[in-house]
């Protein structure tokens, strides 16, 4: 069978479609455009309605186009009712992509099949398969309820993968040849609340894998930070980790973080932010914030902008609020879209600004990249030890190069 994939979402899918294609190898032909192949598994994401729009869009395309579609992924499980409109011919849940296979066989025979619910060690699946950047999950499903969120939905609660499968995963991954490792899950800083050992420990035996790598640690909710800061700050020393920091906000108001269910005030957030920028100068922080909540309103709005501007971060995602089916956030009234769009323009002016002027502190400074990807019109992209991204107009991939910061955009910097 000819199989192509699409993905949509996080890299926690971006990992699991990886992870289909190196079980489907071997016994199918994986090809590089959708109108080479017989199906199309579509990896799909559902954490905002104009992603889930873009699913369906490429589904339906798909099935335009004569081909079979195997549905993966969060849209079954947030939104089930999108599929009495679109009805794919399998189903295979997050936690069953060990059973790809079926799913894509079956969507082949005919008729429908699904295959949920099978609780797989995803660390033990992901094979080494030679990409400079490899994510390795470690964790799957999430502890918190936030409002607004229909994740918990698809990837239920926090089953955290073994220590030792994880680091036989990024051994693997290293011998291959990978140079870049992004441990992964829904939130990366609760590893280990269900099976003992924490993040720390596991970045600790992470870091024992001989080999030139980095690591790049995924998002964490800033709850479950706060107990375990000083010991995961220590544990971030180690060279092989990258200093990025990826900590949603959400809202810079208390009283919205309260409404959302997030579990910590700007407070503690900031705390954690000052606790790792105390320890590493040149920290990257991303973080990610809600605009237009329901019960956002303008001086609420006001207070996230003040936050952010506080906060300087390297990495700003913005997400204008939309409602997700069986979510309590769903039940309230929402804000209209003149309103969300215009807080969105004033947010996305500030983080312009912002970092812009972060980056042009880089200027005229040399600093140690590590080259991962392939750039547009032959360029290459690399990564500083605070995973800022450099453009080179020569570099080897996967070589560590010494450069000078001739220029600065807000999303990047140009080296020579
Ligand atoms: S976990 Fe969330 S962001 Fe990732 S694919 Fe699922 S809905 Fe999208």
């Amino acid at each position: 069978m000819k199989v192509y994939f699409e993905t949509f979402g996080c890299t926690s899918n971006q990992a699991d479609t990886e992870i289909m294609k190196s079980l489907l190898e071997g016994g199918h032909n994986l090809v590089s455009s959708r109108s080479d192949s017989d199906v199309v598994v579509i990896n799909s994401c559902a954490v905002i309605d104009r992603t889930e729009r873009k699913v369906l869009k490429a589904a339906e395309s798909a099935r335009a186009e004569g081909k079979k579609v195997v549905l993966a992924g969060c849209l079954p499980r947030i939104d089930p009712g999108a599929l009495t409109t679109f009805k794919p011919d399998s189903i295979v849940s997050p936690d069953s992509i060990n059973l790809i296979a079926r799913a894509v066989e079956g969507a082949a025979a005919g008729g429908f099949t699904a295959v949920s619910s099978q609780h797989v060690d995803k660390a033990v699946l992901s094979a080494g398969n030679g990409q400079l950047i490899r994510a390795i999950p470690i964790a799957e499903g999430c502890l918190g309820s936030c409002s607004y969120c229909g994740t918990r939905f698809a990837r239920g609660r926090l089953r955290s993968f073994s220590m030792d499968s994880i680091t036989a995963a990024v051994q693997r991954a290293v011998i291959s040849g990978t140079r870049e490792v992004q441990l992964t899950a829904q939130d990366t800083g609760i590893y280990g609340m269900d099976t003992g050992p924490r993040l720390p420990e596991l970045l600790r035996q992470v870091c024992t894998v001989k080999g030139d790598f980095k690591v790049r640690v995924g998002m964490m909710n800033p709850t479950y930070v706060a107990p375990i800061l000083g010991d995961l700050i220590q544990a971030f020393k180690c060279e092989h980790v990258y200093k990025f920091l990826h900590l949603p906000l959400q809202s810079g108001d208390n009283s919205v973080l309260v409404h959302m269910k997030r579990g910590y005030r700007v407070e503690d957030f900031m705390s954690i932010v000052a606790g790792f920028r105390k320890t590493f100068a040149g920290l990257t922080l991303a973080t990610d914030v809600i605009i237009g909540y329901p019960t956002e309103d303008e001086a609420a709005f006001e207070k996230t902008l003040a936050t952010v501007e506080a906060l300087r971060p390297g990495v700003l995602n913005i997400t204008r609020f939309s409602p997700r089916p069986m979510t309590d956030a769903a039940e309230l009234k929402d804000l209209t879209d003149r309103v969300k769009k215009e807080r969105s323009r004033r947010m996305s002016e500030l983080k312009k600004r912002i970092l812009l002027e972060n980056n042009e502190k880089f200027l005229g400074q040399k600093v140690d990249v590590l080259v991962t990807e392939k750039g547009k019109n032959g360029t290459f992209l690399a990564r500083t030890d605070g995973y800022k991204q450099v453009v080179l107009e020569f570099g080897m991939l996967g070589e560590m190069h010494r450069v000078e910061i001739t220029d600065a955009k807000a999303h990047y910097l140009i080296g020579k």
